[in-house]
């Protein structure tokens, strides 16, 4: 039957598809626009040239952490517990500035190419996400350049690079906010005195 007016007709042209095909239109995904998650954003130059100067500061840390472990014996007497909250502070600011650190309390810089695994929007502490774009961005964060893609580039410029390839462990998410410097001088310290590190 044909209604007079032709309001028939035009129901029956309104398919599922072109259901969808107007809301696809109305709630496109338009990954270039903003990340989904508003982190705040921050400049990547220091972190970028972090990953630029890999090799030095593999080559520093290894002295500063001896340095730190020379230290033990203070840390020792004004106790390590007392120690964390200026110690803390410290690293917070200089980490803060070259790497961006978020204060995992679980540093593993030295297997990732000095580029912080915590930066990356999906905390993936293995290797990058399936999303990585083709100019090397993250796929959440379109104007940042993926962590693990930096990692890889640090990691050719270092020499114990193939530390990347060693399997992290889960966040320990109560280590959080905590000093990675104090907790590996203090492993270091036990080791050294081959005392269980919880005693
Ligand atoms: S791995 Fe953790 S401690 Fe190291 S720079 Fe990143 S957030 Fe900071």
């Amino acid at each position: 039957m044909t209604a007079p007016n032709g309001q028939e007709s035009r129901r029956s042209t309104t398919t599922q598809a072109t259901l969808v095909h107007r809301a696809r239109a109305r709630f496109a995904y338009k990954p270039a626009d903003v990340s989904p998650h508003r982190r705040v954003q921050r400049p990547y130059a220091m972190r970028l040239w972090a990953v630029r100067h890999a090799r030095f500061l593999e080559w520093f840390y290894s002295r500063f952490a001896n340095f730190f472990l020379k230290l033990h014996p203070l840390w020792n007497a004004i106790g390590y517990s007392r120690a964390e909250k200026p110690v803390t502070f410290i690293e917070r600011q200089v980490k803060g500035l070259i790497f961006d650190c978020r204060m995992c309390g679980q540093c593993i810089l030295s297997s990732t190419g000095m580029s912080c695994p915590m930066n990356c929007p999906k905390q993936l502490r293995n290797g990058p996400c399936g999303g990585v774009r083709a100019n090397g961005n993250c796929e959440v964060e379109p104007d940042m350049p993926c962590v693990w893609v930096k990692a890889w580039e640090g990691a050719q410029r270092m020499r114990r690079g193939d530390a990347i390839l060693a399997v992290q462990k889960p966040v320990d998410q109560s280590l959080r906010e905590t000093s990675a410097w104090l907790r590996v001088t203090a492993l270091a310290a036990a080791e050294r005195a081959k005392i269980p590190a919880d005693q």
